[in-house]
């Protein structure tokens, strides 16, 4: 039986990693989460990848890069849909695929671990159960999940309370105190590109820098299912979360600007993004600014963009 599990540190692990490693642990595996992202990372899946992915797939193909002779298994989850309210909500067309394209992209992998999260078919539960049943790892998954998905409360919480789901991968939160220029910035992003230094360039650190706070907001479930019962809801349940973030950020009147982050050739973040934009300049007349990124960004373009957006916060606010 496989004893390594290598799990990457992109993507869904920026939502599901404290369930992920509870369940794998609880059953007796060995966790290896894959190094932070580094330039590295992101050439080796800028060459691995199809041209036309976006930065953050390409940047999951680097991870499995990494990790995959390292390990004796490697967790691929194929999250599909999810039921909210009365319907179902699906994960991008991308984000779908992920197996079949790592599949596809390396010659050899180590053993596939591949719950298929598809609530039209199964609970998470049996999906994982599922999953493992091949490995000889049966024994237990149940309590282990119930574990896992303890921690994944206790996780998302924690992660709403810090504004940052970094604690997972054992960093800390930036002291949100610092600084305090009177000036508040609202990002909204995926999280596994806004924290992710290694894509965003550190695009929150940018924010600071340049004298503002950046102000994020992590929705509750029953924020995200209010955005669900909308007649105008996306079908993507990772944009309900931005949308419902957005929502928050720009109604309670506390931010001085906004700013988007997406990644060049996000299909979805550019429907959202665009349907935030809308609101945020035409109903809520707080300035906003959108950053594609992709792996040609420079940083020191970014940074330039960042500070002249702030400075004409700081201008109008005068
Ligand atoms: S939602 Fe956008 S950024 Fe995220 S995986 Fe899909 S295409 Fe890529």
């Amino acid at each position: 039986m496989p004893r390594r599990i290598g799990i990457c540190r992109a993507l869904h692990a920026y939502h599901h990693y404290a369930l992920w490693h509870t369940f794998f642990a609880e059953l007796g595996w060995d966790v290896v989460l894959s190094s932070p992202t580094g330039r590295n990372t992101v050439e080796q899946g800028v060459r691995l990848a199809p041209s036309e992915l976006c930065l953050p797939v390409k940047a999951f193909l680097g991870h499995v890069a990494e990790i995959k002779d390292r390990v004796d298994a490697l967790l691929l989850p194929r999250v599909v849909c999810t039921r909210i309210a009365r319907d179902w909500f699906f994960g991008c067309p991308k984000a779908i695929a992920l197996p079949d394209l790592t599949r596809a992209v390396f010659d050899a992998l180590p053993v596939i671990v591949e719950p298929i999260l598809d609530g039209q078919l199964k609970t998470d539960e049996e999906s994982y159960r599922n999953a493992v049943k091949n490995m000889g790892s049966t024994a237990g998954a149940r309590r282990a999940y119930k574990r896992a998905s303890a921690a994944a409360g206790r996780s998302a919480l924690r992660t709403r309370r810090e504004g940052s789901p970094l604690h997972m991968f054992g960093y800390t939160a930036a002291d949100p105190t610092l600084p305090d220029a009177g000036l508040r910035v609202g990002v909204v992003g995926h999280p596994y590109l806004l924290f992710d230094s290694g894509l965003s360039l550190g695009v929150l650190d940018k924010v600071r820098q340049s004298g503002a706070r950046p102000v994020l907001f992590f929705p509750t479930a029953a924020e995200v299912e209010r955005e669900a019962r909308l007649e105008t809801a996306l079908n993507w349940y990772y944009e309900l979360e931005l949308l419902a973030a957005a929502r928050r950020l720009l109604e309670t009147g506390k931010i001085d600007g906004l700013l988007l982050v997406a990644s060049f050739a996000c299909g979805t973040g550019a429907v959202t993004n665009e349907l935030i934009h809308r609101s945020a300049v035409h109903t809520h007349h707080i300035p906003t600014i959108q950053v594609l990124l992709d792996e040609h960004t420079g940083e020191a373009g970014l940074h330039t963009r960042i500070e002249s957006f702030v400075d004409l916060l700081r201008l109008r606010k005068r």
